[in-house]
């Protein structure tokens, strides 16, 4: 049975940029900086320093990227501690990290969360009327994966 997880009103928004990305995803967050007031963000080291510079406010910053940050932001996605992440990677360029990468946009479509790889549907995404209220997400059913049968 697929469970039910409430994402609040005030969201948890993480933020990834690739270093080819960041700009874009700078220019992105002050030019949306009223709605982001709204909500909690949480970052990749690099990107978080940068947001809290532009935006003149806290950000909740993990390690960078490659040194762990990504796999942190795909834990907190796993406890369910993130509703939203725009991460801004780069298609034009291999990242040393790539498993991580991989990895973090994995969990993030297994936990069903919202997910903006690009500009244009972080601004579709935050027109939304469903960023102002609560929202209920469904979670995939694992327990069939988790009670599977495992030979020992
Ligand atoms: P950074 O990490 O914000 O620390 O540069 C981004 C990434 O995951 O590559």
């Amino acid at each position: 049975m697929n469970t039910i997880r409430i994402i609040g009103k005030r969201k948890r928004i993480a933020m990834v940029a690739h270093d080819n990305k960041k700009r874009d995803l700078i220019e992105w967050a002050v030019h949306n900086s009223k709605e982001l007031a709204k909500h909690e963000l949480i970052a990749t080291g690099t990107t978080g320093k940068l947001l809290e510079e532009q935006l003149d406010r806290p950000v909740t910053k993990m390690l960078s990227g490659p040194l762990g940050g990504d796999q942190q932001i795909g834990a907190m996605i796993a406890e369910g501690k993130i509703d939203v992440m725009v991460f801004f990677w780069d298609p034009m360029q291999a990242q040393p990290h790539d498993s991580d990468v991989k990895a973090l946009l994995r969990l993030g479509v297994a936990w069903n969360i919202l997910l903006a790889c690009d500009r244009a549907t972080a601004d579709f995404m935050f027109t939304s009327p469903l960023m102002q209220q609560e929202y209920e997400t469904i979670i995939p059913d694992y327990d069939s994966y988790l009670h599977r049968n495992v030979t020992t």
